[in-house]
């Protein structure tokens, strides 16, 4: 019983990871829109001023959306 809740765990967070749509790295955690976009926290950092404009919400580059901050 052990054992499959361990396995599971682990599928689980290989296909957690994501591909940053802006440098192209794969990562644990990426910022994502509903519309597929990713993007890492590195990235978002270097482009935070671009993106938001109040610090509470990012505007996706794909398609406009605003995603908060603290929805992950
Ligand atoms: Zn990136
Ligand atoms: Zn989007």
């Amino acid at each position: 019983m052990d054992k499959t809740a361990r396995t599971r765990k682990e599928i689980r967070r290989g296909k957690k990871s994501k591909q940053c749509h802006c440098c192209g790295k794969t990562f644990r955690f990426c910022w994502n829109c509903r519309c597929g976009f990713s993007m890492c926290q590195e990235c978002m950092y270097e482009n935070q001023w671009g993106m938001t404009c109040n610090g509470i919400t990012w505007e996706c580059p794909d398609c406009g959306d605003q995603n908060g901050y603290g929805n992950q």
